[in-house]
């Protein structure tokens, strides 16, 4: 990549996934360099295709579990499958891709004196006790069940960043994202969004998981993207953690009979029982990063569904759509 003066040279690991193309391209847009860096373990070259022709992008297929040796100013550091069907299908890697991952990209960091933002995630609350939950919260987590490989592999992620912070003054970002949706989600990784819209759009009967009582909050991810970018533009004594989400709640059920709504559908709903350790409520405590990042999401489930179900009524029609 020429790497032309006066621009910013940045990394987005996991840039080929959901939240990372979006990020790469709102970055594009910016006026900076950016290089994708992904394995395309659960992201696809579909997302990033559009950027592919940018003289500023470059793409490097490359496992960050595996040391890298690259000249950035700056790292996003996203890569991890975050829908809890791929990151237990070989809990093993998902491990490695969090705590190997983050020590490359934080010993990549320190080499190069980068700033380095960390994708962590609401699941470092593990099934909360606390309601709304805050930054200060320590969390309830099983560390051996089938959601640990996730949540333990961001909360050891969490630790190695505070340490390189104390250890060797680096400059890091860390958010815990609560759950975002919006276009390029993966029509079959399981998350209830997407799993809910393309059910209803096929007319195969909605999987309501329990009873449809827990909880979750949903983000669309340009307010999602708008939050990481402000909180990478504050100065080096602001490292987080931060909760970026939107604090709105919806119960499953109320997801299930909206989604049916929007899409005139007539799927069914049918209720399967609950995974283990399924978190029952989940909802952010958002004040911190509204005044520290003069920040809040602003777009309705409403409007960001609309939104997602005309991707994916594009894609399954084949006609594929950029958004
Ligand atoms: P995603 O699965 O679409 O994206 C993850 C990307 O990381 C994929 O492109 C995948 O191929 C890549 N990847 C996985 N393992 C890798 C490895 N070892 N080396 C290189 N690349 C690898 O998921 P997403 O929703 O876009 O999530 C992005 C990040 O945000 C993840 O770290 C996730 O934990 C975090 N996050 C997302 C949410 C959400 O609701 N979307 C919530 C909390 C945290
Ligand atoms: N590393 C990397 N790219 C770099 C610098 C380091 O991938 O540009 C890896 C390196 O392989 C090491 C890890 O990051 O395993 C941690 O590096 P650090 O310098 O912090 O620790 P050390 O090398 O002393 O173990
Ligand atoms: N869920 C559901 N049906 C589905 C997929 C998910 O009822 O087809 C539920 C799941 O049990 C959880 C919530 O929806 O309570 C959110 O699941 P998701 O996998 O999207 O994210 P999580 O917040 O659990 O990581």
């Amino acid at each position: 990549m020429q790497h032309r003066l006066g621009s910013k040279k940045i990394m987005v690991t996991g840039g080929a996934g959901f939240l990372g193309s979006h990020l790469c391209e709102r970055l594009i847009d910016n006026g900076n360099d950016v290089l994708c860096v992904d394995n395309l373990y659960t992201g696809t070259k579909d997302n990033i295709r559009h950027l592919l022709p940018h003289a500023r992008f470059e793409f490097m297929r490359h496992d960050v579990t595996f040391p890298l040796y690259v000249e950035v100013d700056s790292i996003y550091n996203l890569a991890c499958p975050a829908s809890p069907m791929s990151y237990q299908f070989d809990p093993v890697q998902t491990t490695k891709t969090s705590v190997h991952g983050a020590i490359n990209m934080l010993g990549l960091a320190k080499r190069v004196k980068a700033t380095i933002f960390q994708a962590s995630t609401s699941e470092v609350y593990g099934d909360p006790e606390v309601h709304p939950q805050s930054e200060e919260y320590w969390g309830n987590v099983n560390p051996i069940g089938y959601r640990s490989c996730y949540d333990e592999g961001k909360r050891c992620a969490e630790t190695l960043f505070f340490d390189y912070r104390r250890q060797h003054k680096l400059g890091i970002k860390v958010a815990r994202i609560f759950n975002t949706y919006g276009p390029r989600m993966q029509h079959d990784d399981g998350r209830v969004v997407s799993n809910f819209i393309v059910q209803a759009l096929t007319g195969k009967p909605i999987t309501i998981f329990g009873g449809g009582e827990q909880t979750r909050s949903f983000c669309y991810v340009d307010d999602l993207i708008e939050g990481i970018l402000k909180f990478m533009a504050t100065d080096d004594s602001h490292t987080g953690p931060l909760n970026l989400g939107n604090p709105q709640v919806f119960s499953i059920r109320q997801l299930a009979d909206l989604i049916l709504e929007m899409t005139n559908s007539r799927s069914e709903l049918v209720f399967e029982s609950l995974p283990p350790d399924d978190p029952k409520r989940r909802q952010p405590d958002i004040s911190r990063a509204q005044s520290l990042l003069e920040w809040t999401p602003t777009t309705t489930l409403q409007d960001g569904l609309r939104s997602t179900i005309n991707y994916f009524e594009n894609s399954l029609s084949g006609r594929g759509t950029r958004s």
